[in-house]
C-alpha cells in the first residue's frame, strides 16, 4: 500500500489502547493497524499549511513569513498569561482571538516523565494530554476563558514543572504519582481571581497507548537529515512514531512535509 499526503498531527481517540489516525487528502490511515508492519516515510516536498506553497516550514506547519501572520500560532497560544482578546485587545486576529480564548479553559496536571502544570481548551481535554504522552492527568480549574488559565499556569509553575522529558516519556521511564494528593497541595497557591473555578471533583485519567515495545535509547528521525527512512513500527506515543531500531519520528514537529507513506 502506498499513500502520499501532507503530514499533520495525528488525530486520536480515547480508547484502550488509545486510537491514532493520520488524515490525508484523500486517505485516512488507522495508524494502530500499522503496527509490527514494515513501513517507509519518504519525504517529498514542504507544503506550507497556510499556503501550501513549497517553501521551508518554519515551526509548526507554516513558511517562515506565515508563521509570524497565522492567528493561531500568537505568543499567547504558548504563553495563555498574554491573551487579551478578554480586553477587545488583538494580537493578529481578534475574531478569532475571542472564538478561541473566551471558551472555557482548563488547568491540569499531567504526568509523562514528570508531573507537569499546563493549560488546555476544555474541548481539548483529553486530546491534549494524549498529545503530550501523559499515562495520567487531572484537572484544577475550569476558568472562562485563557487569560485566568494562563495566570493560574504562571503562578502554580512556581511549585511544579511545566516542561517534560520526551526521552522519557518515550522510553517510558515513568512512575505513577497522586495527582490528587499534588492537586490539593497547589490548590492555596491558585490566583485569587481563579480560585472560585477550582473543580470540585478529583477524577484522574489514566491513558493506554499503543505500544508493543518501548525504545531503550531513542534517536530522532529528521526527515529533512534523512529524507528516506523504513522500520518496523512498534508503537504511538504522543504525537511520535516509535520504530523497532529506537528511531523516533515526531509527528508533529513534522507537519507540513509531503510524504510517501509505503507499507509493506
Ligand atoms: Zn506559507
Amino acid at each position: 500500500m502506498q499513500y502520499q499526503g501532507v503530514l499533520r498531527k495525528m488525530q486520536t481517540e480515547i480508547g484502550s489502547p488509545i486510537q491514532y489516525f493520520l488524515i490525508f487528502d484523500n486517505d485516512f490511515i488507522q495508524v494502530n493497524q500499522l503496527l509490527d508492519k514494515e513501513i517507509t516515510l519518504k519525504f517529498v516536498k514542504y507544503q506550507c499549511l497556510a499556503c501550501g506553497e513549497n517553501k521551508k516550514i518554519f515551526r509548526q506547519g507554516y513558511c517562515y513569513d506565515d508563521f509570524y501572520k497565522q492567528p493561531d500560532v500568537g505568543d499567547w497560544i504558548m504563553r495563555p498569561e498574554l491573551s487579551q482578546a478578554h480586553l477587545g485587545i488583538e494580537d493578529r486576529d481578534l475574531e478569532y482571538e475571542k472564538k478561541v480564548q473566551l471558551q472555557p479553559h482548563i488547568v491540569y496536571l499531567a504526568n509523562s516523565s514528570n508531573v507537569k502544570v499546563g493549560v488546555t481548551r476544555k474541548t481539548q481535554v483529553p486530546t491534549r494530554w494524549i498529545d503530550q504522552g501523559a499515562h495520567e492527568a487531572i484537572e484544577i480549574v475550569e476558568v472562562p476563558n485563557r487569560y485566568l488559565a494562563g495566570i493560574t499556569e504562571v503562578a502554580l509553575k512556581e511549585h511544579v514543572a511545566d516542561k517534560t522529558n520526551w526521552r522519557k516519556m518515550l522510553k517510558n521511564e515513568i512512575e505513577d504519582e497522586d495527582l490528587k494528593v499534588q492537586r490539593e497541595q497547589l490548590k492555596e497557591f491558585i490566583p485569587e481571581e481563579a480560585k472560585e473555578y477550582f473543580i470540585a471533583s478529583n477524577e484522574e485519567t489514566t491513558l493506554e497507548f499503543p505500544v508493543l515495545k518501548y525504545p531503550e535509547k531513542v534517536k530522532s528521525l529528521n526527515l529533512e537529515k534523512t529524507p528516506e527512512y523504513t522500520g518496523v513500527l512498534k508503537g504511538v506515543k504522543g504525537q511520535y512514531l516509535i520504530f523497532d531500531d529506537n528511531t523516533v519520528f515526531n509527528v508533529r514537529n513534522s507537519e507540513g512535509y509531503v510524504v510517501d507513506l509505503m507499507i509493506k
